[in-house]
């Protein structure tokens, strides 16, 4: 799976769509961030170090992530 280091989650120029892959996220229940040193992307499990819960990332056709409590 191809894994591009220069895609940067707060770059809006273009629209990498759903290959995107992030290197970090914000966790939705408690808004620790949480680094990804091997990048995540669609479908990927990724748990938050801080509260210990696990989502499932869901990467939209623009490139948008959301993530599922699992
Ligand atoms: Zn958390």
């Amino acid at each position: 799976m191809p894994f591009d280091p220069g895609y940067d989650e707060d770059d809006d120029g273009g629209e990498p769509g759903q290959d995107r892959r992030f290197k970090d996220f914000d966790c939705p229940d408690c808004a620790a961030n949480n680094p990804y040193d091997d990048g995540f992307g669609h479908g990927d499990e990724v748990r938050c170090y801080y509260c210990g819960q696990d989502y499932v990332a869901d990467v939209s056709d623009s490139g948008r992530l959301k993530l599922k409590p699992l």
